[in-house]
């Protein structure tokens, strides 16, 4: 269960002298819904980022106690939500080497076969090195609570959604960095979508129940696309926004992989928090989670030495009561977004 990198997909942007020289002819007629969501993603990604620019980014575990503590806090989080039935812990948690394409692409994996969560080395390098993989770790245990079933495009948004709403509970019990770090992915977030309308001319998707999107050409709106650009210069810092561009112009090579990304774990996601949050405050359909059967420990030979892994098999599907986005809803209201 790769994630591809939320950071790492989304900076964004181009320059708007690009954008411009992309769109052949006039500005066609824009659908109301896709222009006001647009609106309000520049609000939310700015007032994110004027108390963001005011906190301390989440520090990463310094030790396995820290780690071990962290993960278990986590988990028990998941299970606070109503978000699962079952509290599985991971075998391991290890950062490893993803091979080229991937190690620009992907944050982290649960390596469902292992019940390892695996995390891209590169959080260890100066390339991400300033990014907290905290948001990847939640991310990677909710999909080990069981978050396997169905298509990419479902389960990858629904542990997403998921995710964040574990991101704000611990940011509401004031465990440290988490503010920063929902805060930090909110703008982001905020700014991929905005780039997905004003790109790919996507629209909001407002379930998870839905197929990957398809690249079908690009569809930049200049006065959109301009927009968005005066937006980023402001709320990102110049080396914030030299790197969100650089890793725009990798992702704008693979237009096919990056509007499947942008769909999967930032417009759906994004849109259906809001909906939620900003309306009735529970998520309108129920997300699905996999029984986790006969957890055995296995022996096995890795090459140099022997290793003891959990292994355990996949059962029936568990359809879960709808999430209350309470703590994100909270968050919101304390910026005065919704
Ligand atoms: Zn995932």
């Amino acid at each position: 269960m790769k994630r591809w990198a939320k950071r790492a997909a989304f900076g964004l942007i181009v320059v708007s002298l690009v954008g411009g020289l992309l769109v052949a002819g006039a500005r066609v007629a824009f659908p109301p819904e896709r222009e006001a969501w647009f609106g309000r993603l520049l609000v939310l990604a700015q007032k994110a980022d004027a108390e963001y620019d005011t906190l301390t980014p989440a520090a990463d575990p310094e030790s396995w106690s820290e780690l071990y503590l962290l993960v278990k806090e986590i988990i028990y989080q998941i299970e606070e939500e109503g978000a699962t039935t079952q509290l599985i812990r991971p075998a391991s948690v290890m950062f490893a080497d993803f091979g080229p394409g991937r190690r620009s692409a992907v944050a982290g994996t649960y390596a469902t076969a292992d019940g390892a969560i695996v995390l891209n080395e590169r959080f260890l390098t100066p390339a991400w090195g300033d990014s907290s993989w905290l948001s990847t770790l939640i991310h990677e245990l909710v999909h080990a609570q069981g978050y396997l079933v169905g298509d990419s495009s479902t389960l990858e948004s629904q542990t997403e959604i998921v995710a964040t709403e574990v991101l704000a509970a611990m940011a509401n019990l004031n465990y440290p960095g988490a503010r920063a770090e929902l805060l930090d992915g909110l703008r982001r977030d905020a700014l991929a979508m905005a780039y997905y309308i004003a790109r790919f001319g996507g629209d909001p998707i407002h379930t998870t129940y839905t197929e990957d999107m398809q690249f079908s050409g690009w569809n930049s709106d200049p006065v959109l696309m301009n927009r968005l650009a005066a937006a980023r210069r402001a709320i990102l810092t110049p080396t914030e926004l030299a790197r969100s561009d650089k890793r725009i112009r990798w992702w704008e090579e693979r237009p096919a992989e990056y509007v499947q990304v942008l769909g999967k774990y930032v417009v759906t996601t994004i849109t259906m928090e809001l909906d939620a949050a900003c309306g009735s405050g529970t998520v309108a359909e129920a997300f699905q989670q996999a029984e986790f059967l006969n957890p055995q420990e296995r022996l096995t030979w890795d090459g140099t030495a022997w290793v003891m892994q959990m292994s355990a098999t996949w059962g029936s599907t568990i359809e879960l009561p709808p999430l209350l986005l309470d703590d994100l809803a909270y968050v919101l209201d304390g910026l005065g977004y919704c």
